[in-house]
Formats: structure tokens, sequence, C-alpha cells
């Protein structure tokens, strides 16, 4: 890994004196040497040195030649299902006007905001954390001031090499006012902006090639709208065209429910800038395979989105079909976890011939289980978020069908309701791998020892969660319903290997990310498993 350059911060001392990290708060000045550093010490001790979980998220960005404020707005709304605890806003219209706050989209912004938020170009963002890293300093867009302008970045994913960026900058007196990686993004660009003497393309080429991770990003600098995703595509990032303006959101359902038309996924390291009138696009080195994230199509998307030329609830039909020749039972009836079972359900009922009943009713407005931080908090989510249909299913014998499973204790908790309802038989059918092993790459899981299929056989699981059966999905039925090759899935989460250097863990591939590195030379990657840039 290539060291910062060294001379950078003497070079440019008077520019770098002039670097502002935004808050909504207040204007907190940049500082430099030794009180910057102090600073920097005291920031790392809370929250990075424990096995805090980090965000899952959702970003979007806009360009247009009136407002777009509303279509960013209302595509936050729609991609609120990635990110329940922050949201925020930047705008461009003369100047960078941002707003940030905690809670739901429709809570944190008044009509009043909206209207002081009015610009051509603008990028937002929704983020889901836990305790401890819930505040209001790590929301998102972060918008930080530089002389060559303002920067606004919204950030899905996790950056691996984070800690090792942020160690050599605050070495070199950059002080870091959030605990959030995204800071480590935006103060890398800034930097590099700065050394390239304002050329921003330049720029964006030079930072990515220090980042390791999963990172789709929404950045505005200035009034112009860019989109990254990193060379692997871990998390989706697509774009739109509507009303005349060019669009990018985490998920395709954003354009479907705005009345834009989908042009299609960023490619694996694009880099996209939207116009008025178009976009332009060039490419980083990226090696000849994906990661893409298997977990957005088991659970964490939106059905209705297509991820990466696959339809999210066909990939989870094709699930509950594999689910249903791996493990056949005896049965009545189909019960789906609701909401996150239910595509599987259909396609299970349809290979077993089984009808799917509704017998969990949900609770529309109690937050999802799997986020809720506390486990006593999520236990009694449970109960308020679901409750059955007696007469659908006493005496009936049940399969009954989940996404995944992480502790046990929901599913457990399902099952209990459906046996107090009377159920005769509940055969439990799961529509991916145990899971095991940390998600370091964007999904909140952080810590083995949260993950019943580490302390637990599959049949001890079984015993648990009091079910008669327990059938989990297959690897080869995973890959089968997911359409895509294995080569180009992550797959961590499930076998401990891991698509980039994480340390500790072992990788999938051979250095795979080598790659990277070269780009500082200024020479086209030919080396194995990489393709030259396009
Ligand atoms: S480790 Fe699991 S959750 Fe994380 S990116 Fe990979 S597949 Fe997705």
């Amino acid at each position: 890994m290539p060291a910062l350059r060294s001379a950078r911060v003497s070079q440019t001392e008077e520019i770098l004196r002039r670097l502002r990290l935004r808050t909504d708060e207040e204007t907190a000045e940049l500082l430099l040497g030794e009180e910057a550093l102090t600073m920097a010490a005291d920031q790392a001790t809370s929250e990075r040195s424990d096995h805090r979980p980090r965000e899952k998220c959702g970003i979007i960005g806009c360009s247009g030649t009136t407002p777009v404020t509303s279509d960013l707005y209302y595509g936050l709304r729609i991609l609120q299902h990635r990110g329940q605890e922050s949201a925020g806003l930047a705008v461009y219209n003369g100047e960078m006007k941002s707003k940030r706050g905690m809670g739901l989209v429709h809570e944190v912004f008044s009509k009043e905001d909206l209207m002081d938020l009015r610009g051509n170009n603008g990028i937002g963002h929704v983020r889901y954390s836990t305790t401890g890293s819930s505040v209001l300093e790590n929301a998102q867009p972060i918008v930080v001031k530089t002389s060559y302008g303002d920067i606004a970045l919204a950030h899905n994913g996790d950056i691996a090499n984070s800690d090792e960026i942020r160690e050599e900058l605050s070495k070199k007196g950059w002080a870091f006012m959030t605990t959030s990686d995204s800071e480590v993004i935006v103060r890398l660009l800034a930097n590099e902006i700065v050394n390239f003497g304002g050329d921003v393309k330049r720029a964006l080429k030079e930072f990515t090639s220090r980042l390791v991770g999963a990172y789709s990003l929404a950045l505005m600098i200035n009034d112009t709208v860019y989109a990254v995703r990193d060379p692997l595509a871990v998390r989706p990032l697509c774009i739109g065209e509507g009303n005349g303006r060019f669009m990018i959101a985490s998920e395709s359902v954003v354009f479907d429910a705005l009345g834009f038309k989908f042009i299609r996924d960023l490619k694996p390291g694009e880099i996209v800038e939207l116009r008025p009138n178009g976009f332009d696009s060039m490419r980083l080195p990226h090696p000849n395979h994906t990661a893409h994230c298997m977990f957005e199509w088991v659970y964490f998307a939106r059905p209705d989105s297509v991820l990466d030329e696959r339809l999210v609830y066909d990939a989870r039909v094709k699930i509950g079909e594999q689910l249903a020749k791996e493990y056949p039972v005896d049965a009545d009836i189909i019960v789906p976890v609701p909401e996150s079972g239910r595509a599987q359900a259909q396609g299970y009922a349809q290979l077993a011939g089984l009808p799917v009943v509704e017998g969990l009713i949900k609770n529309r407005y109690i937050e999802r289980t799997f986020i809720m931080p506390d486990q006593q908090e999520r236990e009694i989510g449970v109960m308020l978020k679901l409750n059955p249909i007696r007469s659908a299913v006493k005496n009936k014998r049940i399969v009954l069908i989940d996404d995944s499973i992480v502790r046990g204790t929901t599913i457990r908790k399902i099952v209990q309701i459906l046996r107090q309802a009377g159920a005769k038989e509940v055969h439990v059918r799961i529509g991916c791998l145990p899971i095991r092993f940390p998600c370091y790459l964007g999904i909140d899981m952080k810590t083995r020892d949260q993950f019943i299929a580490n302390e637990k056989t599959v049949p001890e699981i079984a015993d648990f969660i009091n079910a008669d059966s327990l059938g989990y999905l297959s690897m080869k039925g995973l890959i089968t319903a997911l359409k895509h090759s294995r080569e180009d899935i992550c797959l961590g989460c499930l076998t401990g290997e891991y698509p980039v250097p994480i340390p500790g863990e072992k990788m999938r591939k051979e250095r795979p990310l080598e790659l990277f590195s070269d780009l500082t030379s200024k020479k086209p990657s030919t080396k194995r498993g990489a393709k030259a840039a396009t």
C-alpha cells in the first residue's frame, strides 16, 4: 500500500488551513498540528475501539435544470428500508446547503426545510446504525469546505482499511470530527483535490485507488454530482432518467416510483458524472470478477428492485423453489414470515403444490426486528409485530419460511406464536445458508458471537427454535437462485472468505486487488485477474 505523499501537508499548509468540516450544528475549523492530533486521539477511543456494528445505507443523487429537491426527498423515502436512524440532503444552487437529522426521512425534513433546500443538483442519504454510533455527527451527507469549493458525500458500504488511512491522515495533521469511515473518504478526496490543484476527475481516480472495501458513493463537488461504485461492485448503485433529469440511486425501485426510466446498474469501478442532459462515465481498474453482496437479494433490498440484472423478487421465489426441492415435507400450508419470507414462500408453494396462507399478520408500524439493537427489545418487538390468524393455522402442519437466521431468537418466538395458536407441526425453511461470519462490507453484522450457527449444529438449532424440522438452503441452491456465478458474489458471512483483505480473515482470491496500487504508478494493470482501465 503506497504511503500518502509525505510532502503534501507542508506544501499545501496554507490551503489546508482553509479546509473546514461543516456540520449542521456549527462550523468546525480543521485543526493542524498538535491540537488536531490530540483531538483525533480523544475521539478514537469511544466507538471505533469496540466491535460496534456499522451502517447499512441508501444513497441518491440527481442533476437537472430545475430544482430536484422533491425527487431527492421522495427517493429517500423509497429507500427508507435501507436505513431508518438518520437522513440527510445536500443541494447546490449557487452555494451548497445541507440538512441532516436523526429519524425517518419525513421526520427529518419539514416543508420549510425542503423549500430552503431548493437546488438543481443534490445528493441524499439514509443511514442505519446501532447504539453507540447512532449520533448526528455520523449522519450524512458529510459536507467539507475546501479552497476549491464544497464537497458533499453520501456513502453506502464499509471501508476495510479506513483505520489505516485515518491514522496516516491524522499523523499529517488532519483532524477528524466523526468516527465514521465516510469522513475518511471525504477527507481523502479533499486531500487529493488539493494535491491535484482542483483537477476533480484525476483526484477521483486517485483517491479510489486507496480505498479497500465496499463503497457506493454519491458525491457533489460544487454544482456537479458524481457517483462511484467500487471495483467489486459489492453494494448496488444504478442510474435512471426522468423529467429531464438524471439520477443515481441505491435501488432501481426509486426510478419506478418517481416515474423515471431505469437505465442500468453502474459497472464495477465506474465513476459517473451527472449532467442535466446526460452523464459521462469512466472506469477504474477492476478485477475480472465482481463481489455483489448476496444478502441484498436474500434479505436487504426491496423485492421490486432489480440489482445487477436480477429482480430481487424473482431471486427470492427461486430460493423458495430450491428450498422445496432440497427439503420437501408432508405439510398442509406454507406460512411466510412477513415480509421477509413472502416471495420465498411463493416459490416453495409453487413447487410443493401447497397453498400459501397468511398465518401471521404484521403490524406495519413496528420497525424491522433485525435492526433493533437490544436483544430484549428485539424479542418484545416480535410480539408487537406479529399476530397469528388462529383459524388459519390451528391443527395445521405448517412450513414456515424466512430469509435467514442470525441469533435464532426471533424465529423461535415466531414458532412459539404459531404453536400457541394451535399449529400441529412447524417445519422451518430458511432461504440462506447459516450465517457464521461478520460482514465488513456494509451490513450490520460485526461479531461472531451473535450467530447461533457458531454455537449450535443444525439439529441443535432446530431444538432451540422448537421446530419439527429445519432446512437451510444449500450453496448450490443459493447460487442457482441468484443466477450469478459463485465467483461474482460475496459470500463472506457464510464462508469466512472475503473478496478484499480483512485483517485476521481469509481472502477469497489471491491478491485480487493488487491492481489498486498499480493505479498510482499510472500504468494500466495487466496482472492476472485484472482488466485495464477503460
Ligand atoms: S459478508 Fe455477507 S453481508 Fe457482507 S457483503 Fe459479503 S455477502 Fe454481503
